[in-house]
Parts: C-alpha cells; structure tokens; sequence
C-alpha cells in the first residue's frame, strides 16, 4: 500500500510540468519511498497528456487519469480521491502555487495524529485586488449562511488521512465544491502556514464566469438561505404595503378622493415584477441542482488509466 498519495487535477499544464516534478518528487523522495502522484488531466487540449505518459515512463508512480473532456477541477479531484490508495492523501495544483516544500511539515503533522492538516495561505498580496475583495465578500457570506463555515484562506491543498479519504468517498453529490465538503466532513484540522506565489507557467483556468458559478454553486450547495429569505421578504413588503393603504384609506377620508397616481402604481407593479422575478431564479437554481441529482449521471467518464493496479470501478464512475 501508497503511504502518500499526491492528487494533482491538470487542465493545460504542460508548459509547467517539469518545474512542478522537479519541485515534488526530490521533496516525496525524502519522505518515503512508496508515494503515488495521481495526475487527473481534465480534458486538456494541449500536451499534458503525452508529457505525463513520457514521465509515467520514467517512474511508474506517476499514474495518470485522462478524462474524455474537462469536467472541472472539483470532479478532477474527486476522481483523485476515489482512484487514491495512500494512508495520507494531499490534492495540490500544478502551478507551483501550493509549494511542495511544506508537505514534510503536514506529513509531521499527520504522523503527530492529525486527520487533517490545511495548508493555510497567509500571504494573499500576489493575488489581484479583484480576487482578494471577491474572495473576502463570498467567504464572509458563506461564514454566515453555510452549513459548515468554510476557511477563507485555505484552498484544497491539505493533508487528508485514509479515513477521512474514506468518509468523502460517501458523497453522492453531483455538485462537487469540494472545499465545502472538507470542511462539512468536520474534525478541527492541523494547521501549517505559507505564502502564495504566483502562477509562473501557463494561465489561470479560473475565468470570471467561471468563478462567478464556483461561488455559486457553493452558496446553494451548502446553504438553504437564499431559499428561505423570500418568506420575510414577502411579510416585509406585505406589511408595508398594509401601512401604506392604510395611509390611502385615512388620507382619502379626510381630503377626498385624489386621481393621480400612475407614477406611484407603476413603480410597485414593476418593483414586485422584479422581486417574485428574483425569488423564481433563486427557486430556479435549486430545482436545477436538483434535476442535475436525479439524472443520476456518471460525475466523469475515464478515457485512458494509466500506472493503476487494476481497473478500479467506483459508484460515481461510467
Ligand atoms: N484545473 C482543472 N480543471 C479546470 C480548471 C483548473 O483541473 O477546469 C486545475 C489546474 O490545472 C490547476 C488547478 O486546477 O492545477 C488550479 O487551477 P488555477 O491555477 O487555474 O486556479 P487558481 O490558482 O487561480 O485558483
Ligand atoms: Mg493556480
């Protein structure tokens, strides 16, 4: 059996590759010699594949994943969970933007007992502003709302053990925002510290549209809120609009009955349109996360499996 499993989900990384196992390996090497780095390419379109064929070659614990298309990082490292066989599993980037140099620290803390340990970024400066303040906005919301308060500064980079590997494994859910199962799954987690880098090869996979429905898919993943407000919402507008007709009723008794008021009656007309619009979409979003549960569809299908041991079938697999 793998001591340490590396997760590490791949959308158009071949230009970084080399850095990214010049990096790792030396640092797994040092820490046992029976590791695994599960590489899940997610449907790139550039030469990822065929560099990690070359470097499965080279050594054999390099294994790879291929999907048949991109299915998003969330279900890459779902499937890197599911295909993992390590006592400790740590899912990372391929960026570099998780330094592998802290892994002995987490794997310290896992040998000391912990079941989990997060990589906690306490240097965010190399991000853009933009990132930072929507980050800040949706963590704050999601600390709120959230079933289970999400940690701001950690990402997926951390240690799991196999039990907690395990536990995760149990998760039908078709939307995957794994950072919100983590932290679901409980247990206070180890902490180690490290600064962020930037990106230094390829770009970003994250495009604004795509981030917008990474936030919300979280939100509606893993809070009922937005359902719930319409109910006080309503009883506000509805107790305000009693207010206001008793207003009419009083003001009509005593100056008479006064015409004018298309203005006025267009502006409540459009302002309600617009607030049952709203309350539908929300009502929208979950009926279609719903849909998206009962069509039961496989979360992936594996086109190439390459370095396993034998073809593992799982529950949310083709
Ligand atoms: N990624 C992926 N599928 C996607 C988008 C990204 O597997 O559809 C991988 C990507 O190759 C990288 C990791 O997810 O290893 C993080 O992506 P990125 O660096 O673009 O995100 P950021 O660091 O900006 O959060
Ligand atoms: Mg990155």
């Amino acid at each position: 059996m793998n001591q340490l499993s590396i997760i590490i989900p791949m959308h158009n990384e071949a230009s970084g590759l080399s850095a990214l196992f010049d990096a790792l390996l030396p640092v797994l090497e040092t820490i046992t010699k029976k590791w695994e780095v599960i590489c899940v390419d997610d449907g790139s379109t550039d030469d990822t594949l065929s560099s990690l064929k070359a470097y499965h070659l080279q050594d054999a614990r390099i294994r790879i994943l291929s999907f048949s298309r991109n299915f998003g990082k969330d279900v890459a490292l779902t499937a890197g969970l599911e295909h993992a066989t390590g006592q400790a599993v740590i899912p990372m980037d391929a960026d570099l933007q998780d330094p592998p140099e802290i892994i002995p620290q987490m794997v310290e803390r896992w040998l000391a007992g912990a079941k989990i340990v997060n990589a906690v970024r306490v240097d965010r400066r190399r991000d853009s502003a933009f990132k930072r303040f929507s980050a800040g906005c949706f963590y704050r919301l999601m600390g709120r709302i959230a079933d289970s308060p999400i940690h701001h500064q950690t990402g997926d980079f951390r240690l799991l053990d196999a039990n907690i590997v395990e536990e995760l494994k149990k998760f039908p859910e078709r939307t995957r925002f794994m950072k919100g199962l983590f932290a679901w799954v409980g247990h206070t987690p180890d902490i180690v510290e490290y600064s962020r880098t930037r990106r230094d090869t390829g770009i970003s996979q994250w495009s604004l549209g795509k981030l917008y429905r990474f936030a919300l898919d979280g939100l509606f993943a893993f809070s009922t809120f937005p359902l719930k407000i319409w109910t006080y919402i309503g009883l506000s507008i509805s107790f305000l609009s009693l207010g206001y007709a008793s207003f009419l009723v009083i003001r009509t008794l005593i100056d008479g009955v006064d015409v004018p008021g298309y203005a006025s009656i267009m502006t409540s007309i459009l302002f309600m349109g617009g607030v049952q619009l709203i309350s539908l979409g929300v009502i929208g979003e979950y009926i279609a996360r719903i849909y998206k549960e009962v069509k039961q569809r496989p979360l992936y299908i594996v086109a190439e499996r390459i370095g396993f041991q034998e073809k593992q079938k799982t529950k949310t697999e083709a």
